[in-house]
């Protein structure tokens, strides 16, 4: 930039700089639930290496922005994955992985412990299929979100949540 700008002066939106950060740096929690989960591997792994997009997996949801389910949802696991995505900080991202987290996969005409798709108990924002999807197809859903990322108003949901919270401040 130096070399070929030297002396320009460059223009650009906040929000378009804080968008650009936050779609590099992508930290998704590093957890899995079933078969899903070794594909996903194989994303963070040398073949694939999710790392050179920023992709870098977090073992805490305090420190995570995209949740991958990858994976069956038992009932059992439910309530543990809706108390993970609860304790991710805003703005946060689910990505649902392979059919069972899906729609319940093989387990949907008579899975009697499975969630028949995720996001019957967490918002999901894109759906990758397959039984298992490709390490390709988890990859692409991260270039998707990072283009919804680009297109957002964080600012704007930003002044939002503090209007919630001082809502939630007066009510107390
Ligand atoms: Fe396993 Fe297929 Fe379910 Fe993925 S979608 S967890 S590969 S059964």
């Amino acid at each position: 930039m130096e070399r070929n700008h030297q002396g320009s002066v460059l223009l650009l939106k906040a929000e378009d700089l804080l968008n650009w950060a936050r779609l590099s740096s992508l930290f998704p929690m590093g957890f899995g639930l079933a078969c899903c989960a070794i594909e996903m591997m194989a994303a963070y792994a040398s073949a694939y290496d999710m790392d050179r997009f920023g992709i870098i997996p977090r073992n805490s949801p305090r420190q995570s922005d995209v949740m991958i389910v990858a994976g069956t949802v038992t009932f059992k696991m439910a309530d543990r994955i809706r108390r993970l995505y609860e304790q991710m900080p805003e703005p946060r991202y689910v990505i649902s992985m392979g059919s069972c987290a899906n729609c319940g996969g093989p387990y949907w005409q008579h899975g009697y412990h499975v969630v028949k798709g995720v996001d019957k108990i967490i918002p999901v924002d894109f759906y990758v299929p397959g039984c298992p999807p490709r390490p390709e197809a988890l990859i692409g859903a991260f270039m998707k979100l990072q283009q919804k990322i680009k297109e957002e108003s964080f600012l704007k949901d930003l002044s939002g949540i503090r209007r919630i919270l001082k809502a939630k401040d007066e009510n107390n």
